[in-house]
């Protein structure tokens, strides 16, 4: 067994450690504790050098590993800053290594633009414009291919070898749903911040609408990857983000007036002004108006 560097092993026991914080954290709460699994060889996926130069060291295209030796690996795009870590990570048959590295951020030029945003079912969101984003639902379409996938795995003998390569298909195809949604928010978000200055979000209490009878559509649509990805892109060009509590913003008119509507009810129709539009869009308009006075007050 090639012996591992001293800092790299270390970041096992912190990863312990952290799980056992975790796992304490959650008695103290009262919550469902769940003691930590061990973690066997197989499920042992990635591996962590926490410093740079320690044990790993990258030359062109050639990755030195203490106690591995030297891999060839493909580098998607130049590294960018300074290398601070490097992961070793295995996912669904396939290796991969991340940089996570430090670099200076630059704000893209300021722009004056404004735009809300609603989250939907039907579309990925609404925007205060009126323009829809459609909803990829890539699990959805992917799901008679999981289910054989699954079937396959669940037929096979438990223990042998042919169960491990259904269940390496498995893996490959979650993966690829993975890699789908990633791809999605990762687009939908830089166009947003790179049109828009001022970002009124729902600030969605995600746990709760997702334990509920549209779980699978939330949970689908991947909204609090999405919002992760659009808080770190507007913090680094420079625009804002406002979370809003969207209370009231699907049963209110423009002009103030309440209008109820049911969940099945697309339409809004106000007795009062008399305006006509799409409920997502009238949402939409009053998440802005919401973020706008929060920024005001602020
Ligand atoms: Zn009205």
């Amino acid at each position: 067994m090639p012996k591992a560097p001293f800092s790299a092993s270390q970041d096992i026991l912190r990863r312990v450690d952290k799980t056992f914080k975790a796992f304490f954290g959650r008695c103290k709460a009262g919550k469902k504790a769940g003691y930590p699994r061990f973690k066997s060889r197989r499920r042992f996926d990635s591996y962590t050098f926490p410093s740079y130069g320690d044990g790993c060291r990258l030359t062109g295209t050639r990755l030195y590993l203490q106690g591995i030796g030297h891999i060839k690996v493909k580098l998607h795009r130049p590294v960018d800053g300074v290398i601070k870590t490097v992961s070793v990570k295995r996912e669904a048959g396939k290796w991969y290594v991340c940089f996570s590295v430090e670099y200076a951020v630059e704000a893209l030029p300021g722009i004056e633009t404004k735009v809300g945003l609603d989250i939907g079912l039907t579309d990925f969101a609404t925007l205060s414009t009126g323009e829809t984003i459609a909803n990829p639902r890539h699990s959805r379409k992917a799901q008679g291919q999981l289910r054989i996938a699954q079937r396959r795995v669940a037929r096979r003998q438990r223990g042998g070898r042919n169960r491990r390569k259904a269940v390496l298909l498995l893996r490959k195809a979650h993966a690829h749903v993975k890699n789908q949604r990633a791809d999605f928010q990762h687009k939908t978000a830089r166009t947003l911040v790179n049109t828009y200055g001022v970002i009124a979000v729902e600030d969605l209490n995600i746990k709760g609408l997702a334990s509920g009878m549209l779980a699978k559509s939330v949970n689908d649509a991947g909204w609090s990857g999405f919002l992760t990805k659009l808080a770190y892109k507007a913090a680094e060009a420079g625009r804002t983000l406002i979370p809003v509590d969207p209370r009231g913003t699907s049963q209110t008119c423009l002009c103030g007036a309440e209008v109820r509507k049911t969940l099945a009810q697309r339409w809004h129709q106000c007795p009062d002004c008399g305006l006509s539009a799409a409920r997502d869009h009238v949402s939409a308009q009053l998440i802005l108006g919401l973020g706008l006075s929060l920024l005001g007050v602020t």
